[in-house]
């Protein structure tokens, strides 16, 4: 059985404040790319699995030709396999038709049990992707997992934290698993890892090889960065503290913020 990792490609976040959005309008991004952060705990949950279980595990990118880096960096920290899907196939297609397109790459992956993502990108930040590839694949999604208690009699048990509370949980394999941060510490590829990831070869899937259908949700138009807002500050001035937080619940009253 294997373990399919959804991993994005994203901007360094360090580097975020100097891209402009004229830069990524024109295609023209000098941003260093790497694996979405978050898709590490992804990717070190699927090694730690294929270690307890004895999983295979297989990364999964859709991504422009030659955007390799993030999945090098998962095969170097040690999952077994990596594909490309050529974003080309999603013709402009939104978030609909991404999750339509991975859930189709794992199908080609063959005995897929579970497939492992991050909580949210850090460029696209929608968190739906899990959602829709659960959705397109038909199976069932836990969301926010903190840690993966057991895997027996085909089905998962797993422990998920909600606004401060944890629940254990269990849900019948296959199965789509969004994990949180808390699930573990991923590990830094070790210098074999790296040698072993950038002598590897990443297959590119594209319209010959998934079968999805064309776009025909909402598509990029156009993309504008948002006007500034203005503005202003007013400094309410008084004799004492209690007259000075007066002033200003009246200003708050008065704008209907409270
Ligand atoms: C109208 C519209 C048109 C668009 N056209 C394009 C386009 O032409 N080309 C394009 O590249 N994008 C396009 N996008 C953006 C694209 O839909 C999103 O980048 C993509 O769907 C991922 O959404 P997200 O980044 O919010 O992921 P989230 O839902 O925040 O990600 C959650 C998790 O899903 C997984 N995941 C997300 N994206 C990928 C991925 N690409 N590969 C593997 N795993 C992933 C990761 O594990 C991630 O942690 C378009 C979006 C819209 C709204």
């Amino acid at each position: 059985m294997k373990v399919a990792v959804l991993i994005k490609q994203t901007p360094d976040t360090a580097e975020l404040p100097k891209v402009s959005v004229a830069e990524a309008q024109s295609g023209d991004l000098q941003a260093t790319m790497v694996i979405n952060p978050w898709d590490e705990f992804a990717a070190e949950e699927a090694i730690d699995l294929k270690e307890r279980f004895d999983f295979e595990t297989a990364a999964i990118s859709l991504g422009s030709e030659g955007e390799t880096d993030a999945l090098k960096h998962a095969l170097a920290m040690g999952v077994d396999s990596a594909v490309l899907v050529d974003e080309r196939i999603i013709d402009n297609g939104d978030e609909w038709t991404t999750a339509e397109a991975l859930a189709e790459a794992v199908k080609t992956e063959g005995d897929v049990a579970l497939v492992l993502t991050g909580k949210m990108s850090v460029d696209g930040n929608s968190g739906v992707i899990y959602a829709g590839v659960a959705c397109k694949l038909g199976w069932d999604l836990l969301v926010n997992v903190t840690k993966v208690v057991d895997i027996v009699d085909g089905k998962l048990i797993a422990e998920q934290v909600f606004e401060g509370g944890q629940e254990t949980v269990e849900a019948p394999l296959p199965l789509v698993v969004s994990v949180a941060k808390e699930i573990n510490e991923p590990r830094y590829p070790s210098f074999m890892g790296i040698r072993k990831a950038s002598r590897a070869k990443i297959p590119l899937l594209g319209n010959d090889d998934l079968r999805i259908r064309p776009a025909y949700a909402s598509h990029w138009r156009n993309l504008v960065k948002p006007e500034r807002e203005r503005v202003q500050a007013r400094i309410f001035d008084g004799d004492s503290v209690e007259e000075k937080a007066a002033r200003l619940a009246d200003a708050l009253l008065a704008e209907k913020v409270i």
